[in-house]
């Protein structure tokens, strides 16, 4: 008979092992390589078991194990060496203490998903395990910040790959205790409930677990508590599960309940109220929705005022030029919950308005969640160079007037957790040769700190746990399909002194799976070369609602199994951190092969870059900004090719032109059997990329880019009552209803001629109608630099300001300024007319500008 309910009843710690509990429930366990050490060496076979995870150990031992290891002073001395360790990691001051100047005092990060640790799987992909980076640099760098999501009971699939090649999903359901959370409980010892009124007289209540991220509390809601109606208790069954309402009410949740739930986190714990609130994609949009009515009922404001308070205090990320990877909601389905008691007292119009896409091109029969975001958000960035310059193309419709490069949409670069997704082998040679972890601060460059023997032995050996991995993850596969043996092929595939190619991510089309295959016959020679031969290691999952994802699984599947090449390319399944962590380290080269430019960031390749692994990738993403010639290959991009057929033929022969000539040749030139032609490319890899790729540089810029500037302006405009929101609301309201009469009626310059030099100074004239407007509303500037053929005034140019020259005769103010002529060729300026005031990021960020001419 099957059991209704399990839970987990873990045995009592003794007075001496007492610090285990500590240690186990901070997830601060999955990036200290000495903590997991401690665990597995309690019941190391159990560690396997378990998958790795403290609490579930804990769990899974016996009393007599426990009662044993209670009496072995060696181990008892390690579990209080390293409960010390982590109380002085909790304690000390770290980068963010040292910050000087204004900063916020806490900053609540928002996100649909977390990837954490394999053993938490609350992520699906990049954006989550993105999320749970930036969780873990946080607190690496003393930054307060509290994250906000979800607890799904079944989280994201299990893959499992049938005889036919299609992908099975399964969806065990976890058991939040047992995995080191805890429930937060009110002062009396109660559950604390989240509650969110809905249409029809419905209420939607959840509990919220902490999940403790070293220094930083990520909240957890689940709505699976016997308050809720069964169909209810399902809001947040899976990530990722449903569409329409029901991922709609998983973003309500996620979005008003989070603001709930972080207030009562605040009111228990006493941490002060965040000046900050960072959206990691879309889906929590409706946070600023809640901050709104909740600044309407307290503070007495107005909604456009609100507004302006919101706007000063949320980040907003955007992480992908893939329509399918944004939300929308049909408009009357949101217009239901707007005029619902939800939202207490926000009104339904104006903030149905903020998510609709009422511009061209836009279906205003629409609720997009990113044009919310966009529009809650008054930092906004996209997550590399080329993802921010995609972005601000992609959304400039909602700036119509505005040219594409301003569009007030920034950039950072996404970035990885490193002592996340080192492995310990070469942390451990980090260790030896610099004398500390910290494998990206150092300069890999020299032979004699480290040896090419060395540097090879701990790569080798990163490969060979990975072939060992692969073997054991298909034999049990197979076993688990039912097969009497395991097939004997099976332990003999891959072979660790063969140059490994990895791909593994998720599956959109767009990523391109099967580029690989185009052309199966040239791909079989390459894997089969007597002499020189490549392998190929694959993992992915499809979304389990997108057949067309299945299929490319299924094509590569079967090609791996066929016998002539089956030792040579294996699809591993069910990608996830865990073989994420054996994969990375153990290939020779990281593939990635997008169309260019819908992958955003990427961040796969900088985990393989950290372990001395070379990208081969399209210049796409993170590896379009830091691709340098040295630390990898580009795959260059056909994107002028007639059709997409073509423009996969041609990558792909690209590709195959890159392994053979580049790759093949450099990989197996010995000397001395180590191939030291490669081994340059990879210490310049770990010591180049090691700087850049990393999410601690992420999150310092985060915090001095946005967070900061962000801060400062939500405390000055919350100030005196809310004095500067209500005057930049005012502000705005006026500007935007007299800025259709605002006009350049006259540009009068003093090169007569067109022909000018260097040295010389223009004096310029405009005379500006401002209508209703004083000249302290605007900024009139001149803004000049070099022209192209259309005479379009390119990037790199500069403005200066205008200067009134006293009042308005018959409505018409007159401007005047110079213009120093420093650079020679072509060269261009005009006037134009924005709307000025202190607390606007940026000077069209309203959308409103005025050109001359
Ligand atoms: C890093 C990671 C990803 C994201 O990789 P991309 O390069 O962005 O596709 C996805 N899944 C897992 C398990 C990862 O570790």
């Amino acid at each position: 008979m099957k059991a209704i309910r399990t839970f987990a009843v873990r045995p009592v710690l003794s007075e001496q092992l007492a610090p285990l509990d500590r240690l186990a429930t901070n997830w601060r366990w999955a990036w200290s390589d000495e903590t997991k050490a401690l665990f597995a060496s309690m019941d190391p076979a159990r560690w396997e078991e378990v998958g790795g995870n403290p609490e579930q150990l804990l769990g899974a031992l016996g009393q007599d194990r426990l009662d044993a290891l209670s009496q072995d002073a060696d181990f008892v001395a390690r579990v209080h060496a390293e409960a010390e360790r982590l109380d002085a990691y909790l304690r000390d001051d770290r980068w963010y203490q040292g910050l000087e100047g204004d900063k916020p005092v806490h900053i609540a990060y928002f996100s649909p998903e977390f990837g954490v640790d394999g053993t938490l799987p609350q992520y699906s992909g990049g954006l989550g395990i993105l999320a749970g980076d930036h969780l873990k640099s946080a607190s690496d760098l003393g930054v307060p910040l509290t994250g906000v999501g979800l607890f799904y009971r079944a989280g994201y699939f299990r893959q499992s790959i049938g005889d036919d090649g299609w992908q099975r999903e399964s969806y065990p359901l976890l058991d939040p205790y047992g995995l080191g959370l805890t429930l937060l409980r009110d002062a009396d010892g109660a559950p604390v409930e989240i509650g969110l009124d809905l249409p029809a007289g419905r209420h939607l209540a959840a509990r919220v677990w902490v999940a403790q991220i070293g220094r930083v509390p990520l909240l957890l809601l689940d709505a699976d508590t016997p308050t809720n109606p069964d169909d209810l208790r399902q809001v947040t069954d899976r990530l990722y599960g449903g569409g329409g309402e029901h991922r709609l009410l998983q973003e309500l949740l996620l979005g008003v309940g989070g603001v709930r739930a972080v207030r009562a986190w605040c009111a228990l714990t006493g941490a002060p109220s965040p000046e900050v609130y960072h959206t990691n994609e879309g889906h929590a949009g409706f946070q600023g929705l809640e901050r709104m009515s909740e600044l309407i009922v307290e503070a007495g404001v107005s909604f456009d005022q609100a507004l302006a308070q919101v706007r000063a205090s949320t980040v907003f990320t955007t992480h992908t030029p893939v329509p399918a990877g944004i939300d929308r909601f049909p408009r009357d389905l949101v217009t239901t919950y707007l005029q619902s008691p939800l939202f207490t007292s926000l009104p339904a119009e104006p903030a149905l308005d903020l998510g609709l896409e009422s511009y061209p091109g836009g279906d205003p029969h629409v609720f997009n969640m990113a044009v919310l975001g966009l529009h809650l958000g008054q930092h906004a960035n996209g997550v590399s160079l080329l993802h921010g310059s995609v972005s601000r193309r992609m959304f400039g419709s909602l700036w119509p007037a505005v040219d594409a490069d301003e569009v007030p949409i920034t950039s950072i670069t996404n970035g990885v957790h490193a002592p996340t997704w080192v492995h310990p082998a070469l942390t451990a040679l980090s260790e030896r040769a610099f004398g500390d972890v910290h494998i990206d601060r150092h300069d890999w460059r020299s032979r004699e700190v480290v040896s090419d023997q060395e540097l090879w032995g701990v790569r080798t050996q990163m490969k060979q746990e990975l072939v060992a991995e692969a073997r054991r993850r298909l034999g049990a596969a197979a076993r688990s399909a039912g097969n009497a043996a395991v097939p004997a092929w099976i332990d003999e595939i891959l072979d660790p002194g063969v140059l490994t190619i990895g791909f593994a991510r998720r599956v959109p089309t767009y990523k391109r799976l099967t580029l690989m295959l185009r052309d199966p016959e040239r791909l079989t020679r390459i894997l089969t070369d007597p002499e020189r031969p490549v392998q190929l290691v694959i993992g992915g999952k499809s979304h389990p609602a997108d057949d067309s994802g299945k299929i490319l699984i299924q094509q590569l599947v079967r090609f791996s199994r066929d016998p002539r090449v089956r030792g040579r390319i294996v699809f591993l399944p069910d990608y996830d951190i865990s073989l994420a962590k054996t994969l990375y380290p153990g290939c020779d080269v990281w593939l990635n092969n997008p169309l260019r430019p819908l992958e955003a960031c990427g961040t796969s390749g900088m985990k393989a870059a950290l372990n001395g692994v070379l990208n081969l990738s399209i210049l796409d993403g993170w590896w379009d900004e830091w691709y340098d010639g040295k630390n990898g290959w580009a795959i260059p991009t056909a994107d002028t090719a007639a059709s997409d057929e073509e423009r996969d033929d041609a990558e792909a022969a690209a590709l195959y032109d890159l392994i053979e000539h580049q790759l093949v040749p450099r990989f197996y030139e010995r000397t001395g059997g180590v191939p030291v032609g490669w081994l340059d490319m990879v210490r310049h890899t770990m010591t180049d990329l090691g700087k850049k790729v990393t999410s601690d540089r992420m999150v310092r810029d985060y915090v001095t880019r946005l967070y900061v500037p962000s801060a400062v302006n939500e405390r000055a405009l919350r100030a005196d009552d809310f004095a500067q929101a209500r005057s930049l609301a005012a502000f705005v309201t006026r500007v935007r209803s007299a800025w259709g009469a605002v006009s350049i009626a006259h540009v009068e310059g003093s090169d007569a001629t067109t022909r000018a030099s260097t040295g010389e100074t223009l004096e310029i004239e405009a005379s500006v109608r401002l209508d209703g407007l004083s000249p302290d509303d605007v900024a009139v500037e001149l803004v000049y630099g070099r022209t192209d053929e259309d005479d379009v005034i390119g990037a790199e140019r500069t403005s200066v300001p205008l200067q009134a020259q006293g009042p308005a005769v018959d409505g018409v103010t007159p401007y005047r300024g110079s213009l120093p002529l420093q650079i020679t060729g072509t060269f261009g300026y005009t006037v134009r007319v924005v709307p000025r005031h202190p607390f606007l990021v940026s000077p069209v960020e309203l959308g409103l500008v005025t050109y001359a001419g």
